[in-house]
């Protein structure tokens, strides 16, 4: 049976072009890393019989190397995290137009490059998390409200130089313009109760030390803090909780996971065929459920924990949106301080 084989693409990209440009194979470039990603890979070779090389690597890596390897690169596919990012290898040109009346039918529009040239796959919702016992929910229902004064010293995010920081202010500037977003992102930073240190988890565990009494970060990190095997990060979890911000208004900030078609792709119609299986009902599974995420097809269940928190309402702008305003994101980061 055909399987994901690293060997292969290695093969190929040591200079025997034969694997890699052989009908019957994909060749993905990847920046996402779970463990399930290797049966979503294995369930589309056992489909197809198309075989799937993988190369692994950092998002901005992935995309150098695209560009060193030009016109030889056998790369046919790329896969990475946030729409930043996305965006990123869009306006480096690596992206080629798919229009595919299977993506178009079962993609919502709005998780979607406009043009086709990259697809979300799966949806991360940044969610505020807060100690119930210090804060009232009302007090930290929206993102605008971590930057209300009442908040000052209490609480905790990341550092800006981290996308989903800098996609979620994409989106604040998308929704109050550039001096609303900087003023939000001013408030934030003064209402900061330490520098910012660590990844999305380290915020939601502050909350539960009570060195913070807010925090933001993505769902699924709370999620697999629920269901940790380690004891003490589970009592962690359970200390704090989370809600979707904006529920009154907008809904909560969304972002994707998801791939594109790489310009000059060897094996095109290949490369075309896995991102329509991306799609399927099997494959949205296996792509959300490996972190917990939401699938981008609305009709495909989600996992125990996420179906626990019932539905809630998500901001329908387009996610390239928040690459286009990521430069000035960035500024605004700059400008108020936000280490
Ligand atoms: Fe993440």
């Amino acid at each position: 049976m055909h399987t994901t084989s690293r060997l292969a693409l290695a093969i190929a990209l040591a200079g025997s072009a034969g694997l890699a440009y052989a009908d019957g194979s994909v060749n993905i470039y990847s920046a996402r890393h779970y463990d399930s990603d290797q049966a979503l890979y294995d369930a589309f070779s056992e489909e197809t019989g198309i075989e799937v090389n993988v190369l692994q690597g950092d998002s901005d890596q992935l995309i150098e190397r695209i560009k060193r390897e030009g016109e030889a690169s056998p790369a046919d596919i790329m896969i990475t995290v946030d729409a930043g990012r996305l965006w990123r290898a869009e306006q480096e040109g690596i992206f080629d137009t798919v229009d595919s009346d299977v993506l178009n039918e079962r993609l919502p529009a709005n998780m979607h490059h406009p043009e086709g040239k990259w697809f979300g796959f799966s949806q991360r919702v940044r969610t505020i998390f807060y100690n119930p016992e210090t804060i009232d929910p009302e007090q930290v229902d929206t993102y605008e409200k971590l930057a209300d004064p009442s908040l000052k010293g209490k609480v905790c995010i990341r550092s800006s130089n981290n996308i989903y920081n800098q996609s979620l202010l994409a989106s604040m500037i998308e929704h109050h313009g550039e001096e609303g977003a900087e003023q939000w992102a001013q408030g934030v930073v003064d209402n900061m109760a330490r520098d910012p240190e660590g990844g999305d988890r380290d915020q939601i565990k502050g909350v539960a030390s009570g060195e913070c009494d807010v925090a933001v970060g993505n769902h699924y990190y709370y999620v697999r803090l629920l269901t940790s095997e380690d004891d003490a990060e589970r009592e962690a979890a359970e200390k704090v909780q989370i809600l979707f911000p904006n529920q009154d208004d907008r809904g909560a900030h969304v972002n994707v996971g998801g791939a594109g078609l790489v310009k000059g792709a060897p094996n095109h119609d290949n490369a075309v065929k896995f991102l329509e299986f991306m799609a399927s009902d099997e494959a949205q599974e296996l792509f959300a459920m490996g972190n917990h995420e939401f699938p981008a097809v609305e009709s495909v269940g989600v996992d125990d924990v996420l179906a626990s928190w019932g539905d809630f309402k998500k901001d329908a702008v387009n996610v390239n949106v928040l690459g286009e305003n990521n430069p000035e994101a960035v500024r605004i980061f700059d400008r108020v301080g936000w280490r």
